[in-house]
């Protein structure tokens, strides 16, 4: 019901389509400029960057008060609540500011990691929720195990005696591996 109401506006009016697609990019962008530098002394930033930060949170606040401006309060049988639902074409951008907003203020910041670029990681940000603060991997089923498959597949390539490469063997790690556009991308923990 309410897809397709999403779905209808998007449809009549693809201005407004693209208006929503645009805030949903420039909320994930601003994000990713606030937690990455969050956790700036620990990764090796610049002072470029909590300029960049400071412009992101600006522009988030900018979006998330168009969403309430947009939503309306609802009473539910217990408690009343903000529904974002009053103009349907940008529902995903006001929900997601919301999100946004969530993450920034209720989120332990301290526990922001970045997937290891550097040892073959995607350069994601997640929350790390272990209980000894030691994730090193945005998803063990994605980076974690692409970057063992591969080192498995170094080692064994390093015993191998010379002049036997044989096609086929090894794991198409590029082909998993997320885009290196992805780095600059939202967190992954929302
Ligand atoms: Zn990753």
């Amino acid at each position: 019901m309410e897809a397709e109401q999403v779905d209808r506006a998007w449809r009549d009016e693809p201005a407004a389509a693209h208006a929503g697609l645009a805030a949903v990019r420039d909320i994930r962008e601003g994000l990713y400029l606030v937690l990455r530098a969050a956790i700036i002394d620990a990764d090796g930033g610049t002072a470029d960057d909590l300029v960049a930060a400071g412009a992101a949170l600006v522009a988030l606040h900018q979006r998330w008060s168009g969403a309430v401006a947009r939503a309306r309060f609802v009473l539910d049988s217990s408690r009343v609540r903000l529904a974002y639902d009053t103009v349907p074409a940008m529902l995903v951008p006001d929900r997601i500011a919301e999100a946004a907003y969530d993450v920034m203020l209720t989120a332990d910041l301290t526990r922001v990691r970045r997937c290891p670029v550097l040892e073959g990681g995607c350069g994601w940000l997640f929350l790390d929720r272990s209980r000894n603060g030691s994730r090193r991997w945005c998803r063990m089923a994605d980076c974690g195990n692409v970057v063992k498959a591969r080192r498995l597949t170094e080692r064994r390539r390093a015993a191998r005696p010379s002049g036997s490469e044989a096609v086929g063997e090894g794991v198409p790690v590029r082909a998993v591996m997320p885009s290196r556009d992805a780095q600059q991308t939202f967190a992954k923990a929302l």
